[in-house]
């Protein structure tokens, strides 16, 4: 495949680039780090053991018995998966990236190598189309939202029978495949993985803020942007990211081939105080916006279908639509439209009340940019993220402290046909768990008011960084958009005290 040259980003607006919130702890100073970082197969060693245990989940899926709570697909993948990536998003933001089996793989066919670096890709190398793109992680958004709907109608992640679960992993390997044989690079990563928009969003609260230059002034000179470009020692940035111009973790898989790339020794790696990468940008992204308030809704159903409303509801547009199960698509994409509906029009309560400030009359970019909804609903969205991550965590709680340790049996018997590989087949484990009902919903709880507390620090440095030119109310700002954090927090908790610690 012809290395495809990238679009450098021009000099003007560059200076925007140079913020002083850039992260300043580079862990590749260290030699060691840097030497793996260097290495062609570091990626490779990431990917290679959760490759062999999802190609394991599938045929234990298919293969196994339909013991949900003893086949090891479902055990291992609803039990303790899916609960550690979600760990590792609010913690390292897209870590699970960096070992992810789905793209692993694709990558490993689209570039037909392990970790070598080869000229010649097995790949139509299509760009994703410029119409297509204008939508951004919306589309990831839109995949992710469908699968969720396909995953509570066959009760995949029940968990329901094993062989749903490989059909569902399967599926994602198969999609991603075709992806990355009809487009380049990465394309499925930025734009279709079902998981993509919740890892970068999501991943925006945490500690890693990826590959970066270590000296912008450096970027500026740097005649061959081999970072970008590729090199004999690496491939192009897979994410199409250029580490000079970036202000969040958004879009960095943590690969490390710019870092082998770089001929200036010009990349590091950087970590930062949690939820930087949210304070920190200082143009912030409409579908990123639009992602959390989606995201948002999507787990506000999660929570809401465990309520005791909610199956006479379902059963009754059922009754009316003639719908054969749960969830009726009304209620399931209702209530996700109303949870984003709600945010975005409390949003445009406090542009309203808030009065415009018209900060330029000569009809510049500026005042346009006061104007627009986009101006308000971008940056009070960011600051809902931190709720929206412990959310996601918070609902995937109970199945681990209920059953996590149901992994030791399941190790013996993989397939839940009688066998005692290790001797735990029969362990006790099985029905212990981690934490009594109280605590699980302690957890959610704390979870929550974490989360709470991250959102109010957030939209208030974005509030008084970033808005006071918008608005000629700044203060009634204010107290409306923490309010609507701390109402946010509040209704995310209730729904746990009511929920009480179901799975
Ligand atoms: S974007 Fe999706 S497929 Fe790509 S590495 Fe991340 S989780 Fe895996
Ligand atoms: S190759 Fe290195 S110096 Fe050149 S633009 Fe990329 S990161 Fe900067
Ligand atoms: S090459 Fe791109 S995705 Fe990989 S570490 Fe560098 S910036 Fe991140």
């Amino acid at each position: 495949m012809a290395v495809r040259k990238l679009r450098e980003p021009s000099r003007d607006g560059m200076e925007e680039h140079f913020a002083p919130s850039d992260p300043k702890i580079d862990l590749a100073r260290n030699p060691l780090l840097a030497k793996m970082l260097r290495s062609r197969p570091f990626q490779f060693l990431f990917i290679l053991p959760n490759q062999l245990i999802f190609w394991f989940v599938i045929v234990a899926g298919l293969f196994g018995a339909a013991v949900p709570t003893r086949n090891f697909a479902t055990v291992i993948t609803w039990y303790i998966w899916f609960c550690v990536v979600f760990l590792l998003m609010v913690g390292v933001g897209r870590g699970w990236c960096l070992m992810c089996p789905f793209g692993g793989f694709a990558e490993w066919v689209q570039r037909r190598s392990f970790f070598q670096r080869h000229k010649i890709s097995l790949t139509l190398g299509l760009k994703w189309p410029k119409s297509w793109s204008k939508v951004g992680i919306l589309s990831s958004v839109g995949v992710f939202i469908v699968l969720t709907w396909f995953e509570e109608f066959y009760n995949i992640a029940g968990p329901g029978k094993p062989l749903f679960t490989s059909l569902l992993v399967f599926g994602v390997i198969g999609l991603a495949l075709i992806t990355f044989l009809t487009f380049e690079r990465r394309t499925f990563c930025r734009y279709l993985c079902p998981l993509t928009a919740l890892i970068g969003t999501v991943g925006s609260t945490g500690m890693v803020a990826g590959f970066r230059t270590r000296d912008r002034d450096v970027c500026l000179s740097c005649e061959t942007k081999d970072c970008m470009r590729g090199s004999e020692n690496g491939y192009p940035c897979p994410w199409y990211e250029w580490p000079g111009s970036a202000t969040s973790n958004l879009t960095c898989g943590l690969c490390s081939e710019c870092f082998k790339n770089c001929p200036k020794d010009n990349v590091g790696l950087f970590v930062q105080r949690p939820l930087t990468s949210l304070v920190a940008p200082t143009s912030r992204r409409s579908d990123v916006a639009w992602a959390i308030l989606c995201l948002f809704g999507l787990v506000l159903f999660q929570q809401l279908n465990a309520l005791p409303f909610y199956v006479p509801l379902d059963n009754w547009l059922n009754n009316i639509t003639g719908f054969p199960g749960y969830p009726n698509p009304v209620d399931y994409l209702g209530i996700i439209a109303l949870g984003t509906a709600v945010c975005a029009g409390f949003y445009a309560l406090v542009r309203w009340a808030g009065g415009i400030r018209l900060v330029d009359t000569s009809g510049s970019r500026k005042t346009h940019l006061a104007h627009t909804f986009s101006a308000w609903v971008t940056p009070l969205a960011y600051g809902l993220t931190p709720i929206v991550a412990a959310d996601y965590l918070a609902r995937q709680l109970p199945r681990f402290w209920d059953h996590a340790l149901r992994i030791i049996p399941a190790i013996s018997d993989p397939f839940a046909v009688g066998w005692n590989l290790f001797g735990t087949a029969h362990s006790n484990l099985y029905n212990v768990h981690l934490l009594p009902t109280s605590g699980v919903i302690l957890s959610q709880v704390l979870l929550a008011v974490i989360g709470g507390v991250g959102a109010l620090y957030v939209t208030h440095r974005i509030l008084n960084r970033d808005m006071r030119h918008l608005t000629a109310r700044p203060v009634l700002v204010n107290v409306l958009a923490l309010g609507f954090v701390v109402v946010a927090t509040a209704s995310v908790a209730a729904l746990y005290v009511a929920m009480g610690g179901i799975q």
